[in-house]
């Protein structure tokens, strides 16, 4: 870019020389200017001093002739009167009425050493008057010569002795220096000196004044041309300039003016204005490349670093760590039940619950600790620690801003976190494994109600393997017909009566013998088993239904997963035509959880289901999150309260009055209410005399094959039988 920078700054110093030029030529031009303006002015005051000498010595010539025709006057009236004094005084008084008339021109006439006879006049200039003259006939003159002497223009012409030669005068004394003058002979001069010095001054001022105009115009031509090029070129030029040194330093706001116009200025300004574009265009892709960088190691929503740079850290956090006694502790954080908050609350609630966690965290954490946002509900954080007090310090910090609450559209949200920790190097050397074991941690801590940290044991790893080994093994179960389904009565509290059985999957695994649904159905939830799983125990139920004689129901248990399959609907209607049994006689438990989890879709198909005449019931009634609004929202048919109630009756009030307060609930609706879990009579009596309908638990069966269930159907057939052939009277009394 500086490189780039510099061409540019090259490129007008280019043009800026070329502009040095220009102003050198316009002086040059100008010096031109005024040298031919001079030249001129010269020129014009030769031309007007040569129309001044040629209108003095025309003068000059004019007064010679006036002259020559007042000497011959003279003469001819000097032969006349024959007084030559008075003749002469006539010459004499005209040249000095001439002279008295015109200041500026002199005239004399001078003869030559023959003609002694002539006198001098002081008063009429150096007029020598002749005492005796020629005929005037016989004086001629020649051409005139003039001659310039400073200030003064001097015009002679000869005087020749004419044709007629001379002749004798009376006075033969005066004539003897007549003898032997020739006709042609030069014998004087006429003179007229005519002054130039007022006409010098005229045209000295002239010329000074002339000279003194040109110089102002031509100062003022230059100033009007330099003043234009300013405008036109130095200017812009100087803009110009001054943009690129603003853009030579990164100054991108630089304004680039001129760009429209046609000439090399307006080249400059395009140039330099594609160059600045490029600069802001460079700027954004490296400001965007910068974008680009931080969005790749931060989360977009609550800023805060990502998993990537996490791992990163923590590497760094470890080789820091390492040769030291410190240690680094490794810590997940996760949101309990977040789906539930987005599912109830909408998307905008769980963005805000997610950024003031992190905003909360954040402002806790100090030198040697990092927070970063793993994904979904899921934060990590490490510190670097030399003692447990530390530790501990920092997880109570990090509990203390999880228990802030988030409020939202003026609803109030207390999120619940749970926390996993591990130690490198304790529980292992490998970052990943770290990680790996805070995780486990943490879902430890998800499991237990109270307990909301955890630190990794080894005990967790290994219950982790056995996870991950049972998932296996559940993949091929079904195949190698290690499941199988389990039925359990439902009877009706006041008859004692078989009303329905539910569907229990079982598997025995052949190493570890029989594992509990408990443990089987989470995992084949979570790997996605539990489809197969379900749609199996789903036709084995039915099909077992349809070929009971009794009329009872027959209830299945279906999961979150299965439900939010809007294909489910049509699977048990295909199933329910395979198997041949009644959709009345077929019940599907439902949780809480699994409804509320994708509510709108298992709403969806809910109704579907509904609609091909098959019961619902909600499983494991009150342990829920929104029991009021599940029972408004869904269609159901049936209430089964969680065994625990039913355990917590004799001990906890509460159970107690948490039971009557479901049942009184499920009579308003007019939903029956079967109590789960009955093992003890004192149970079955308070259910029953709190009004539940149903009951289930060991009291009346435990789960039982098939076989077991037609000989049980058998035996109350035949005890039907033997009670039918008793007389009515006996039963009662026998009841
Ligand atoms: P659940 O639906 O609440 O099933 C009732 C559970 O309570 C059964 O345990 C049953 O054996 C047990 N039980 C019945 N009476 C008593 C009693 O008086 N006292 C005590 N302590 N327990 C009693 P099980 O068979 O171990 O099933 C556990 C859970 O596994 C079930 O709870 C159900 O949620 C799930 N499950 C079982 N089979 C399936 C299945 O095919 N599909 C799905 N999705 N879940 C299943
Ligand atoms: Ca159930
Ligand atoms: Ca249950």
């Amino acid at each position: 870019m500086q490189s780039a920078v510099s061409r540019t700054l090259d490129w007008i110093e280019t043009h800026v020389v070329r502009a040095s030029l220009a102003k050198a030529m316009l002086l040059v031009i100008g010096c031109t200017l005024v040298a031919i303006q001079a030249m001129a002015i010269s020129q014009d005051l030769i031309v007007s001093k040569a129309a001044i000498r040629d209108a003095a010595s025309k003068r000059a010539d004019a007064a010679l002739n006036m002259l020559e025709s007042v000497h011959t006057q003279a003469m001819t009236n000097r032969k006349m009167i024959a007084d030559g004094d008075s003749a002469i005084a006539t010459l004499n008084g005209t040249m000095d009425q001439f002279s008295g008339e015109s200041k500026d021109v002199k005239l004399w006439v001078v003869m030559g050493d023959k003609i002694v006879a002539f006198q001098k006049k002081q008063h009429a200039g150096e007029l020598e008057t002749a005492r005796d003259a020629v005929d005037a006939a016989t004086l001629s003159s020649g051409e005139p010569q003039s001659v310039l002497n400073g200030e003064t223009l001097r015009l002679t012409r000869p005087i020749k002795l004419g044709q007629g030669s001379a002749r004798m005068k009376s006075c033969a004394g005066c004539h003897e220096g007549l003898m032997g003058i020739n006709s042609g002979e030069v014998m004087g001069a006429y003179s007229a000196e005519v002054n130039l010095a007022p006409e010098q001054a005229v045209w000295a001022s002239q010329a000074r004044s002339e000279t003194a105009r040109s110089v102002f115009f031509t100062l003022v031509t230059i100033g009007i041309l330099f003043l234009m090029l300013r405008i036109v070129a130095f200017r812009p030029l100087a803009n110009l300039t001054a943009a690129t040194q603003k853009l030579a330093d990164e100054q991108l706001d630089a304004e680039v003016d001129y760009s429209d116009r046609p000439d090399e200025i307006g080249k400059i300004a395009r140039a330099l204005d594609s160059f600045r574009l490029k600069l802001i265009e460079k700027r954004s892709i490296s400001a965007e490349n910068n974008y680009n960088a931080y969005l790749a190691q931060h989360d977009g929503l609550t800023g805060l670093p990502n998993r990537l740079q996490f791992n990163a850290r923590l590497d760094d956090a470890i080789l820091a760590a390492q040769g030291s006694n410190r240690r680094v502790a490794g810590v997940i954080i996760d949101i309990d039940r977040f789906k539930y908050i987005n599912d109830r609350h909408g998307h905008e609630a769980g963005d805000a619950v997610l950024r003031a966690t992190a905003s909360n965290i954040l402002h806790t954490i100090r030198e040697g600790e990092f927070i970063a946002r793993m994904g979904g509900d899921e934060f990590g954080a490490w510190k670097i620690f030399a003692n447990d007090q530390e530790l501990e310090e920092f997880l109570d910090r990090i509990e203390t801003a999880l228990a802030a609450s988030v409020t939202i559209h003026a609803v109030t949200l207390k999120p619940i976190a749970s926390i996993g920790v591990s130690i490198w190097p304790d529980h292992t050397r490998r970052r990943e494994q770290l990680i790996n074991n805070a995780d486990l941690a943490m879902y430890r801590a998800k499991a237990d109600i109270r307990n909301k940290r955890f630190m990794f044991d080894v005990d967790m790893d290994e219950n982790a393997r056995r996870r991950s080994e049972l998932v296996e093994d559940l993949a091929v179960a079904r195949r190698y017909g290690q499941l199988s389904v389990q039925y359990q009565r439902q009877n009706n509290a006041e008859s004692g009566e078989v009303t329905g059985y539910e569907a229990l999957c079982r598997w025995t695994h052949p190493k570890h013998g029989a594992i509990s649904p408990c443990e089987f159905i989470p995992l084949a939830e979570e790997s996605g088993l539990i489809c197969d799983i379900g749609e199996w125990v789903l036709r084995e139920a039915c099909a077992t239904g349809a070929r009971q004689s009794a009329p009872i129901i027959m209830a299945v248990n279906v999961s979150a997963i299965q439900i939010g399959d809007v294909e489910f609907p049509r699977l048990v209607h295909q199933i329910l035509i395979d198997t041949g049994l009644a959709p009345s006689r077929l019940e599907i438990e439902l949780t809480e959880t699994a409804l509320v989890q994708n509510r709108d879709r298992a709403l969806h198909v809910l109704r579907q289901i509904k609609a091909l005449g098959v019961q619902v019931a909600i499983d494991d009634f009150g342990v829920g999150y929104s029991s009021l609004e599940t029972i408004s929202l869904f269609p159901v048919d049936k209430i089964k309260i969680d065994r625990s109630f039913i355990q917590d009756i004799e001990s906890h009030a509460k159970a107690q009055s948490l039971i009557r307060a479901i049942l009184l609930m499920g009579d308003s609706l007019g939903i029956p209410v079967l109590a789960e879990g009955v093992e003890t009579q004192s149970q079955l009596d308070f259910v029953r005399a709190a009004g539940c309908s149903q009951v289930q638990g060991y009291l009346f069966g435990l789960p039982c094959n098939e076989e077991d269930m037609r000989a049980y159907f058998a035996q109350v057939d035949a005890k039907r039988g033997s009670v039918a052939a008793v007389p009515r009277r006996v039963r009662r009394k026998a009841a």
